[in-house]
This record gives structure tokens, C-alpha cells and sequence, in this order.
């Protein structure tokens, strides 16, 4: 059996604790919101903090507000599961509720929230093992080694970023608000990322997700399509976030496409979804953008299914988001 190390768990009850406390405990301290991303982790000795800032009795964290119409500001520690089954974002924001609705299993999506999804640790098959398992290949270099094990002469760790929600929030344009002791900024969510395996986050170690800010709807469609082994329960190896809008003759007016878990942060390819704009969509164009799209995606071996295989499907599934948008 896999144990926690020993730390010391902080429940503050408000914001305003919460971020005194990480500031008062320094850069070794953690937050934890549902806890699904980090235990796991803590437990294969990949974060040994010695101070966890609990965020699940914070109820400011945990609010859904706004419209459509407005936009709408949906609290960091907002359940996966409140984000999947509510019926505002599934008929206005159709993406982000199937991306939450597609995360691990219903027991995980009632603790996991929208804040730590977004912050999931990025992944690789020789990192997201026990400790035991690390030791006896020597670690790598996202954690207690000097070489990443998929690419030996690369400088960098190319783990991926395998969060569901990220790609669409990064495509529907979302912002985050982030605070701290200092004070607060709102952010783009695609400035929430680095392409960087072991330092994928631009949040510094003070700072607290508070709120995702949705745009207004304004006639934005969305879909999030994922790739995975298993239908019951697994991470992306592929997820495409997809988004129009047309005109009122059928042309597309915009469209946009990011791809996740093909790459440490998640990858736009707005250029490709460019081509389509301003006229209307025939299979012969789907087919372009869908394999421009899929030329950005440079799958490594260090995740399910073979590259070659992740490489043939990922224009499959642009062409499928693209087809579902205009259904
Ligand atoms: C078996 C299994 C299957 C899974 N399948 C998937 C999957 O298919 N897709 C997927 O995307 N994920 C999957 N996950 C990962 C995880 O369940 C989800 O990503 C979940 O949304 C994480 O949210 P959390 O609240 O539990 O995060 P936590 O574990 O609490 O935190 C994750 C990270 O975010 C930080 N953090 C959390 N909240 C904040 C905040 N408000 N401000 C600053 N930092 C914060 C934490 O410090 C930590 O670094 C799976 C996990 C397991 C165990
Ligand atoms: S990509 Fe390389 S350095 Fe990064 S976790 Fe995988 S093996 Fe380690």
C-alpha cells in the first residue's frame, strides 16, 4: 500500500486566510482543493510538501455566477461534477461540461474541482509511477533525476499536459483571476501555461486560483472530443476543443481549435481553424484544417497507445469535432 508522508493540514475559512496562510508557510507549502491530482502524487513521493492549505471549506471558491449574456465566473473549487450537470453551461458552454463530464470516474469528479483541473501536474509514463518504480530506472529529470528518460539528449521534460479542461478553456478564450497577499490578477488562461514539462504553470507559489471567467456565449458553439484507452475512465491521450460561430448564411464567421495532451501546455491551432472562416464548410475543407491542425500535435513516446497511432487519429478527431459543430 502506498502512504501519504507525514505534513500539516491548514483549513482556513475564507480567501482572505487562505492566502495568508500560503504566504506565512512559504514556497514548500501546497494548496489542495479536491485532492485527486495531489494525493496520488504525494503518495509516489512526487511532491513531499510539508504543509497542505485545504481549500474545501472556502465557499467563495465554490460559487457559479453570471449569464450567457454577461459571461459567467465560475469559482476555482467548483466540482467537476457541478460544472458536467450544469444546465447553463451544458446548453451555452456545451465543451467545458463534456471536457468535465469526461474526467476519471463519478467518485473523483464529486472531489475533483474546475481550479485543480486546471493545475493537474503534467503527466509521462516514467513520472507517473511509484517511487520505487523511479528509483529502479534512476528518475528522471521532471523529478530526483538529470535525464528525461523519452528524449536522453533533450535539455527539457516534455510531460504532457493532460488536463481536460485546459484545451477548452484555453479555446473558448477564458481568463483566470488569481490572488495572493500582494494583490490579484486576471490573466488569459493560455497565460496560465509554459511549455515546459516540469514548470507547466505561470502561477507563483503565493497565489490562489479564485474563478475562471467565461466570455459571453454570443453564439459560440463548442465541442471537446477525447481519446482514451479506456471509455469508462482515463486521461486524454488526445483531446481536440473546437468552436464556431457562423454567419447568418451558413459561412463561418470565426473557429477556433486547441489541441490538449499532445504537448506540455495546450496547443492552438487557430491558424489551421483559420482556413475555414468566411465560407461554408465542405468536406474537402474539413479535411485540410483537420490534417494542418494535426501537424501541430508531435505526440512522444511517453504516453498510451503508439505515436504513430496518436499521429494517424488526432485528424480524425478534428474532422469529427468540426463535423459534430456543424450537425
Ligand atoms: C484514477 C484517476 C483518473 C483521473 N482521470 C483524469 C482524466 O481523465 N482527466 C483529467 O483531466 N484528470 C484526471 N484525473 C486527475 C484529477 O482527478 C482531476 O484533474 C481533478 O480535476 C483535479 O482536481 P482536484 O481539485 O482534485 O486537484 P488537487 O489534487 O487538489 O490539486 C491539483 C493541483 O492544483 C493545485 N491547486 C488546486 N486548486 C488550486 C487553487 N484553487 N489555486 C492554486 N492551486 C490549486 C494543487 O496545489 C495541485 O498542485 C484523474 C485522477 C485519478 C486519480
Ligand atoms: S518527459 Fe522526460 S523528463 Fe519529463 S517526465 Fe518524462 S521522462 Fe521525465
Amino acid at each position: 500500500m502506498l502512504r501519504l508522508p507525514p505534513f500539516r493540514y491548514l483549513a482556513p475559512r475564507t480567501l482572505e486566510q487562505a492566502v495568508h496562510l500560503l504566504a506565512r508557510e512559504g514556497e514548500q507549502a501546497m494548496p489542495v482543493a479536491g485532492g485527486t491530482d495531489l494525493y496520488p502524487n504525494m503518495k509516489r513521493r512526487q511532491f513531499t510538501p510539508p504543509v497542505l492549505v485545504g481549500l474545501r471549506g472556502i465557499e467563495e471558491l465554490r460559487r457559479i455566477e453570471g449569464s450567457p449574456e454577461q459571461g459567467m465566473r465560475i469559482g476555482a473549487g467548483v466540482t467537476l461534477a457541478t460544472v458536467a450537470d450544469h444546465p447553463v453551461l451544458q446548453r451555452h458552454y456545451l465543451a467545458l461540461a463534456t471536457a468535465a463530464a469526461s474526467v476519471s470516474t463519478p467518485q473523483l469528479r464529486n472531489m475533483g474541482t474546475l481550479g485543480g483541473n486546471l493545475l493537474l501536474d503534467t503527466r509521462c509514463n516514467y513520472y507517473n509511477q511509484t517511487e520505487f518504480w523511479r528509483q529502479s530506472i534512476g528518475y528522471c529529470m521532471k523529478k530526483d533525476g538529470d535525464v528525461c528518460l523519452v528524449a536522453p539528449g533533450s535539455p527539457r521534460c516534455w510531460a504532457i499536459s493532460s488536463a481536460d479542461t485546459a484545451p477548452v478553456l484555453v479555446n473558448l478564450q477564458a481568463q483566470v483571476r488569481l490572488v495572493s497577499e500582494r494583490g490579484e490578477r486576471v490573466i488569459p488562461v493560455r497565460e496560465l501555461f509554459r511549455d515546459d514539462g516540469i514548470a507547466p504553470y505561470t502561477r507563483e507559489w503565493d497565489e490562489l486560483l479564485t474563478e475562471i471567467l467565461l466570455p459571453p456565449a454570443d453564439g459560440w458553439r463548442s465541442v471537446y472530443l477525447k481519446l482514451r484507452r479506456r471509455g469508462s475512465f482515463d486521461f486524454p491521450i488526445l483531446g481536440v476543443a473546437a468552436a464556431l460561430r457562423l454567419n447568418n448564411d451558413g459561412t463561418v464567421a470565426d473557429a477556433r481549435l486547441t489541441l490538449g495532451a499532445v504537448a506540455s501546455h495546450p496547443l492552438e491551432a487557430n491558424d489551421a481553424a483559420a482556413r475555414i472562416l468566411h465560407q461554408p464548410l465542405s468536406p474537402e475543407l474539413i479535411d485540410a484544417v483537420a490534417l494542418a491542425a494535426a501537424k501541430r500535435a508531435r505526440p512522444l513516446d511517453n504516453a498510451d497507445l503508439t505515436i504513430n497511432y496518436r499521429k494517424q487519429v488526432t485528424p480524425v478527431f478534428v474532422r469529427r469535432a468540426l463535423k459534430q459543430l456543424m450537425a
